[in-house]
């Protein structure tokens, strides 16, 4: 697998701020793929990074914040509807007025792709999804993504300006090679007003519930991921057989998640989420180009598939063919009696 890598390019780092918008997990703490965010931002700019949460700053999120290299801490009080993207994105029109950056930066899952558009719309600026790799080079800001279902690797310039900052989604593969922050002092906490625009004050939050797939590790920032093919028909207690075991998030084809098997948040690929575990276990999956664009972030890919002929084995570095249904006992009792 080609790694995607954000790093510092000889044409330097640029001066102006980076505002990053970091999301906290159900407990408050800023994710895995937020504190990458910050860290990615402080590889592109000598300037200030500011990182943007919504809710309270506790002095472990700001040392966590800081470790990763932020330099200013901005926090909304967005009476807890983040979740809704518009409102997500008032706070980052906000936070653009207040901190001038050269380039703001969301997360590339659902909700992030749907900010970045959002935020680039109000702002009037431009917008890059799902970018895989940023750099600076010669001063300008080069944001690399994989189109054409991961068949190509397209880079464009993005116009870092203060005066049309542009908003860009980044996939959870994007690791940073960034200058050291352990140590820096930590910042004081500065609340950011947001005043809400029409549309995301129209949106009221009903009801929350935390779906299945989301019980185990979350997917987009998980390291060993499981993914249930057609090829499973359906066997959910199979799938966690070995995934429990190996603390795994599951995922899922679009076949498996439109049979109904799992839910659509837990498709992988093109018009899913895009991972990049150091772990990756196919099981009953072909591998076709749709689905493959999502885990080109992977490390090792490990395929269990009764076609010697699918595509998957062309990308997977460990293979068996043969049934799931007879491999992934095997698999798990043989994981239990190295474990002892
Ligand atoms: C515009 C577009 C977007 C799409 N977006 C996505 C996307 O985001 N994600 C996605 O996943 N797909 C997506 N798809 C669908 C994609 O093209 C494939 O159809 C899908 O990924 C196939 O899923 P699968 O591998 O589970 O099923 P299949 O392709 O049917 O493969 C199942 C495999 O399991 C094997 N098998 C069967 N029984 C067993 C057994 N008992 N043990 C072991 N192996 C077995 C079969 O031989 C076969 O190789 C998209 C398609 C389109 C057109």
């Amino acid at each position: 697998m080609s790694e995607i890598t954000s790093e510092t390019a000889p044409g330097g780092r640029l001066d102006a701020p980076v505002l990053v918008l970091v999301d906290r997990t159900g407990e408050g703490a800023p994710t895995g793929a937020g504190l990458g965010l910050v860290s990615t931002a402080r590889g592109l700019t000598a300037g200030d990074v500011v990182a943007l949460v919504a809710g309270d700053i506790d002095s472990d999120t700001a040392a966590a914040l800081t470790a990763a290299g932020a330099t200013r801490l901005l926090t909304a009080d967005l009476g807890g509807r983040e979740t809704v993207a518009a409102v997500a994105a008032d706070a980052v029109v906000a936070a653009v007025g207040s901190v001038a950056p050269a380039v703001a930066l969301v997360g590339a899952d659902y909700r992030g792709k749907e900010i970045a558009g959002r935020a680039a719309v109000l702002l009037g600026s431009a917008c890059a999804s799902d970018v895989g790799d940023l750099r600076v080079v010669d001063g300008e800001l080069h944001a690399s993504k994989l189109v054409l279902s991961g068949t190509w690797s397209t880079t464009m310039t993005v116009s870092a300006q203060a005066d049309h900052t542009p908003v860009i989604s980044v996939h959870p593969s994007a690791a940073a090679s960034a200058p050291s922050a352990a140590g820096s002092d930590v910042p004081a906490v500065e609340a950011l007003e947001v005043p809400l625009s029409a549309e995301a004050a129209a949106v009221k939050v009903v009801s929350r519930e935390v779906g299945d797939a989301a019980a185990g590790p979350d997917l987009s920032e998980a390291q060993r991921v499981v993914v249930m093919g057609r090829g499973t028909d359906g066997d959910v207690t199979l799938v966690h057989s070995l995934a429990d075991p190996l603390d795994a998030a599951i995922g899922a084809t679009r076949v498996a998640c439109d049979e109904g098997w799992i839910e659509r948040s837990a498709q992988v690929g093109q018009t899913g989420v895009s991972i990049a575990p150091s772990l990756y276990i196919g099981l009953g999956v072909s591998g076709a180009v749709h689905h493959t664009s999502g885990i080109q972030g992977a490390g090792t890919i490990v395929a269990i598939c009764d076609d010697s002929e699918a595509p998957i084995f062309e990308m997977a570095d460990y293979g068996v063919v043969g049934d799931v249904a007879e491999v992934v006992p095997q698999l798990v009792e043989e994981l239990a009696r190295l474990r002892g």
